[in-house]
């Protein structure tokens, strides 16, 4: 059985977060969040030996866990503060969601596939970590629970969706890869005012795509 954290596990994560950090991500608390978070935990038991190379894999309904290395990197684009309220869209395995948490947030997390909805909250609940899970389309937001702190987009749109950034607080960040299916820019914004948002890029990634409506 998989289903502990063992001493292998834990220094083959520590190797795992040394290579993230040498790709370039410094953050320290988002590196230790990492550190603290099994990722075999969260994959499929045919890849639990991989799960910690810095790689993205398959998880159920044609989706993957991303990569460590770009979880990180949007995790310290995002700039988490303990207690901000994060809007997550795309829960996939739960593993960001976890991240997230390990920095202090209170995560509301979307999916659109019910298969991965329900996954995710059998690999979370178990490690005693909560968030908020909702299964919907994240194109739409929560509404009903706006503003948010941060939101935090894990799939590819081929633009910033607008009910989005309505749903962000003044001066809060949101994260997303925007492009088509041939790559994505990562793009930062930060809302100044109601109408006033600054935007900046941060290189070239490849996401699932972002996709309307749900899944059964
Ligand atoms: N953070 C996840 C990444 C999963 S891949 C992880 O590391 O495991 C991106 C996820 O976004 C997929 O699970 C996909 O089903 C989901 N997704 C795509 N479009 C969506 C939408 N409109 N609303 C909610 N989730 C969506």
């Amino acid at each position: 059985m998989e289903q502990e954290d063992s001493f292998r596990h834990k220094g083959l994560r520590k190797k795992l977060i040394d290579s993230v950090r040498l790709k370039g991500v410094s953050n320290e608390d988002v590196l230790e969040a990492m550190g603290r978070v099994p990722r075999h935990l969260f994959m499929d038991s045919s890849f639990i030996n991989f799960s910690y190379n810095d790689k993205a894999f398959p998880i159920a309904s044609g989706q993957t866990i991303s990569q460590p290395y770009t979880v990180a990197f949007q995790t310290e684009l995002l700039e988490v503060k303990k207690h901000h309220k994060v809007l997550e869209i795309g829960t996939g395995s739960g593993y960001q969601t976890a991240v997230l948490l390990e920095l202090g947030a209170r995560v509301y997390t979307i999916e659109r596939q019910r298969q991965l909805f329900l996954d995710a909250q059998k690999n979370l609940g178990p490690l005693n970590y909560k968030p908020i899970f909702f299964y919907g389309d994240g194109y739409e937001g929560l509404p009903s629970y706006q503003p948010f702190d941060r939101i935090l987009v894990t799939a590819a749109a081929p633009e910033i969706p607008q009910l989005l950034l309505n749903q962000l607080a003044i001066g809060g960040v949101l994260v997303i890869p925007e492009g088509g299916r041939e790559g994505q820019k990562m793009i930062r914004v930060v809302k100044e005012s109601t109408d006033n948002f600054q935007r900046s890029e941060h290189g070239h990634f490849s996401f699932v795509p972002l996709l309307k409506g749900k899944n059964n």
